[in-house]
């Protein structure tokens, strides 16, 4: 029997469970759909859905809605497209905060009938300073005592929208001397007179996250709310509420937030990137985002699989993004077949191979995969190789197995050329380059007791297939974006995009289609872009098959 370490949520839950204080886990997502989701949120939702998953629960998708001045349901619907590639089915129907508005509604105006919510008319200046700082006692509103009645009758006032924007707000009555500053009379409501992308004009008031998330959480019997760590703070706040109302206990457990390398993870920033122009958009193949890795050619297994190697801390840390590398890479290597493609061609003749003549060669897709066949591959007088495999002048025989003057390669899966010469341009570039084959070395039936040393991957002209290429680099130079004091924009990488445009790749990916997925032998893996046309393939490098980054 498998036995695997429970995490510290996981061995609160097996407790729970075990003693009593709980009969179900139900957790929640909870996105506010103010942007695209990143890698930050797939830790989220691989943990809150892979714990409903194993203790036979269910995990809500509700979103957060509660700030309509940034939110759009473009967000929302991208929202559950990602959460839905990565696998994942959110317990019969979405939820929304903006559906309990009425149900917080009723909480809020309970809380002000027991004393412990009153409407403030103070600016928002005077509310911040009047909580000073945490070693000082908070000074108490001069709208703290008024009496219930007349907070009912404005808080009413308030929904009717008779007020302007900022001049009033509902705070709840905890303690304006506690040490923790959420505790000095939190706000619960804003009059905020923006139409909201699926309440419209109805409301002109709206809870803050305080009041919002808890309450929800409560409404949809959630019992493990699970959130990262910079809402440690708000916990004592989250359970007054549900303490004060009498409501169902749901319970917050705070995790570390994923940081990655040369990653940021900030829908603000995000954003910005999009809006400013650094990228092409949400699903820019170099995005941070679901949307972007997915255009990218990671694997919704790569994903999982890498949040799984991270684990649940308790404390914050920048996880290496060779981590994410490596799980795609050990994905794509059992899953995508293998096909040449040369992104820098140079073209091979081979002059004692007849002119017309072209033999079909058999090709292994996949070596880690027998059930993925072979596939055949024509051979012909014109082929085209990687302009790097071949020197004028190379170094010894036993520092160099390519081509060369009077060296000898194998061609994959046909035979043993030896160059003979070649033909340089005017201006000293290498045009073409000539080489004689060996009849007798047939890859499968090699009966000449040759031995070389280098292989090449190989295209024949004739049948070439044209593409556009495009290779990523890393979006920003710095690892740790976390502890940077300059704009994090002067990091970006300026050679984060480099595009190849005119690759020749073997014929049988003419009729490759968008998110079909392949190894270009020695190169990487590549992904067939939405960009491409019925005359023009695009493919995006996923990532190289080593992590050679910087070298
Ligand atoms: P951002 O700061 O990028 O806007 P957010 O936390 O405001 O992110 P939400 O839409 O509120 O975004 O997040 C939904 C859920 O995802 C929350 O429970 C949040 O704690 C979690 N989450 C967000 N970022 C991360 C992260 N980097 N690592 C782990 N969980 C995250
Ligand atoms: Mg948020
Ligand atoms: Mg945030």
């Amino acid at each position: 029997e498998k036995h695997e370490s429970l995490n510290f949520i996981e061995q609160m839950i097996e407790a729970d469970l075990k003693s009593g204080k709980r009969q179900a886990v139900h957790t929640r997502f909870p996105p506010e759909p103010n942007g695209y989701l990143h890698i930050g949120h797939a830790k989220s939702i691989v943990l809150n859905f892979g714990l409903a998953e194993k203790y036979n629960g269910t995990c809500n998708l509700r979103f957060d809605d509660t700030n309509p001045v940034k939110e759009s349901t473009e967000y929302v619907d991208a929202i559950k497209a990602d959460i839905e590639w990565l696998g994942y089915e959110w317990n019969g129907k979405a939820r929304y905060a903006s559906d309990y508005f009425e149900q917080l509604y009723t909480f809020a105006v309970a809380l002000i009938e027991k004393g412990l919510a009153y409407v403030d008319e103070q600016t928002a200046e005077q509310i911040s300073a009047g909580r000073t700082n945490p070693s000082t006692p908070g000074i108490e509103s001069p709208f703290r005592n008024r009496p219930v009645e007349e907070n009912l009758d404005l808080f009413k006032r308030m929904r009717d929208g008779e007020f302007e924007e900022g001049s009033h707000v509902l705070r709840a009555k905890v303690d304006m001397n506690s040490p923790n500053m959420h505790m000095r009379d939190p706000i619960m409501y804003r009059i905020r007179k923006v139409k909201h992308h699926r309440t419209g004009d109805q409301w002109c008031i709206y809870p803050t996250y305080d009041f919002a998330h808890g309450q929800s959480d409560s409404i949809e019997e959630i019992t493990y709310s699970l959130c990262t760590l910079e809402f440690r703070d708000h916990r004592p706040l989250y359970d007054w509420f549900i303490e004060k109302l009498g409501i169902f206990p749901s319970q917050q457990t705070e995790f570390a937030r994923l940081n990655l390398g040369y990653t940021v993870v900030s829908k603000r920033k995000l954003l910005q990137l999009v809006e400013e122009g650094h990228v092409s958009g949400w699903d820019d193949p170099r995005m941070p985002t679901i949307s972007g890795y997915r255009r990218r050619g990671y694997t919704p297994d790569s994903i999982k699989n890498f949040i799984k190697k991270v684990g649940v801390a308790r404390r914050d840390g920048i996880t290496d993004i060779a981590l994410l590398e490596h799980s795609i890479r050990e994905d794509l290597n059992k899953k995508a077949n293998r096909v040449f493609g040369i992104q820098n061609p140079l073209k091979v003749v081979i002059t004692n191979w007849p002119e017309d003549k072209v033999e079909m060669l058999q090709a292994v897709n996949n070596p880690e995969d027998e059930s993925a066949g072979t596939r055949e591959m024509p051979f012909s007088r014109e082929i085209y190789i990687e302009r790097d495999d071949f020197m004028e002048d190379p170094p010894s025989p036993r520092k160099w197995f390519r081509l060369g003057p009077d060296r000898e390669v194998r061609l994959k899966y046909a035979y043993i050329v030896k160059c003979t010469g070649f033909k340089k341009s005017e201006s000293g570039e290498i045009e073409e380059i000539y080489c004689e084959y060996d009849p007798e070395t047939k890859s499968g039936q090699d009966t000449s007791g040759k031995k070389v040393k280098g292989t090449l991957g190989w295209v024949s002209v004739a049948h070439a297939v044209e593409a556009e290429i495009r290779l990523y680099d890393r979006l920003f130079r710095t690892e740790n974006l976390n502890t940077i004091e300059d704009d994090y924009l002067n990091h970006l990488n300026p050679n984060s995009l480099e595009v190849i445009e005119h690759a020749k790749l073997e014929a049988s990916l003419a009729h490759a289609k968008p998110g079909d997925q392949f190894q270009f032998e020695r190169q990487g893996y590549f992904i067939v872009d939405k960009d491409s046309s019925s005359n023009k393939l695009v493919f995006n490098r996923t990532v190289t098959l080593r992590d050679n980054w910087g070298k």
